[in-house]
């Protein structure tokens, strides 16, 4: 039996490629190591920026953006130079929202969906070797009682940042430096923000995230120096992270927080890119980029990518029959037109800055100018590039400067 596609992890990016796939009419296999539908990502702190929103009604799961399942929210950075808090929420119109969207919720609803849709979905089991055959590919697929091959005709790799299908096609990967650790847990006795905004403060050089969640919990995550997260380590991490965040004058009171979870993070955690076609297989989700967490873009990438990809194979499909060759182009051209420019801002942000009046200035500049507050936000929100925020930051630089000329000559 010969699959139309054989993807490979059913996690965030996988099992949305495959619904949008399955929704196309084709013949749809995952293969996923984990042991069942209702397991879920746990290192994960799950901000789903409004760029990847859309996608959840492409996948028919809607729902998830309401009060029961998520927290509609937009970001407010509290910065040295004060807080950039526009009106409305994102885009030209301010009417896309951001989404605090918990794993234990989003990971079974989209394998059910998976399911539903008619993806044939195998837990369990993992994929150990990947050879072409006559049409397309086949796999050898390690289960618990058994080992047996599949054949498919695209081939996805969805298997995270440690991608076995990347290691075995030698689609190498690039790393690079994020000076930063973390730590995060799930608490209650918090109060959630005006508007249930998620707060980004800039805090002793490192950055604390707070995010209201469904049943009135708050994920608290830090981001702080290596050096800094060992310290935490010798003393008491929980008693820190409290106080890191108690530190922040705009954040909630913390006098009654109480820990819902154990402290999860990481000490070490680089930048990792790959190519998105490699040996006419794509890449999608942490197996092409697993970007600096505290960008907050993993999952939404993921979902991005799955929706990306589905499109190429839809605009090249002719009368039910992949063109795989030309989806896999499509993909690598759409993917590279958008991802890298932003994968290079955040491998620049995972560097930590010395320049802190520089920092301040950059901020100060953003501040003064309510239009590009909005656009900060949305850049953040991966609804803009780097490159269309910096020539709007520029310009409103040269005004601001020009205008502050002009008052100093009239004194
Ligand atoms: C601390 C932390 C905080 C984060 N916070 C955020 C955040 O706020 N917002 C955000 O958007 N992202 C965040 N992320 C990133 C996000 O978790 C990932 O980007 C996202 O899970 C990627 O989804 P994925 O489906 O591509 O990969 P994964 O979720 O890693 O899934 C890969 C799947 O492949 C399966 N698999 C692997 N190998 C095989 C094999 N050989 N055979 C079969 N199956 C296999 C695995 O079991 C797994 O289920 C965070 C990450 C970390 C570490």
């Amino acid at each position: 039996m010969t699959y139309d596609v054989v993807i490979v992890g059913g996690s965030a990016s996988g099992a949305a490629c495959s619904i949008l796939l399955a929704k196309l009419g084709l013949r749809v296999r995952v293969i996923e190591k984990q042991p069942s539908a209702s397991a879920y990502k746990k290192l994960c702190t799950h901000f789903i920026q409004p760029s990847a929103v859309p996608v959840l009604s492409l996948l028919g799961m809607s729902h998830l953006t309401h009060g029961a399942h998520s927290v509609r929210t937009r970001a407010t950075f509290i910065t040295p130079a004060g807080a950039i808090d526009p009106d409305g929420f994102y885009g030209a119109q301010g009417d896309k929202y951001a989404l605090n969207l918990e794993r234990s919720v989003l990971d079974p609803a989209l394998r059910q969906q998976a399911q539903e849709c008619g993806v044939e979905i195998s837990y369990a089991q993992s994929v150990t070797e990947v050879q072409r055959a006559a049409q397309g590919w086949m796999l050898t697929v390690e289960g618990e009682e058994q080992t047996f091959k599949i054949e498919g005709r695209l081939l996805v790799a969805a298997d995270g940042r440690m991608s076995s299908l990347a290691r075995l096609l030698g689609n190498a990967q690039q790393s690079f430096e994020n000076q930063r650790a973390t730590f995060f847990a799930y608490c209650s006795g918090i109060a959630a923000p005006d508007d249930n905004r998620s707060l980004f403060a800039h805090h002793q050089n490192g950055m604390a995230f707070l995010y209201p969640l469904i049943n009135g919990r708050t994920l608290l995550s830090a981001y702080i120096s290596k050096e800094t997260a060992k310290q935490w380590h010798e003393q008491d991490v929980k008693s820190n992270l409290v106080a890191f965040f108690a530190g922040i004058a705009d954040m909630p009171a913390m006098d009654n927080v109480v820990f819902e979870t154990p402290i999860r993070g990481y000490q070490d955690y680089p930048n990792l890119t790959r190519q998105p076609v490699c040996q006419d297989v794509a890449f999608i989700g942490d197996a092409v980029q697993s970007l600096d967490p505290m960008s907050g873009v993993g999952c939404s990438f993921a979902l991005q990518t799955a929706a990306m990809l589905s499109q190429a194979v839809e605009a090249t499909m002719q009368q039910g029959t992949v063109n795989v060759q030309r989806a896999l182009e499509t993909y690598q051209r759409q993917f590279n037109d958008y991802f890298p420019f932003h994968a290079r801002g955040i491998i620049a942000d995972a560097l930590i800055v010395k320049d802190e009046e520089g920092h301040k200035s950059t901020f100060r500049t953003i501040l003064n100018d309510p239009e590009l507050q909005r656009q900060y936000r949305d850049l953040t929100g991966r609804l803009i590039l780097p490159a269309a925020f910096q020539n709007k930051f520029l310009v409103s630089k040269i005004r601001q400067t020009a205008s502050e000329r002009k008052v100093l000559a009239k004194q």
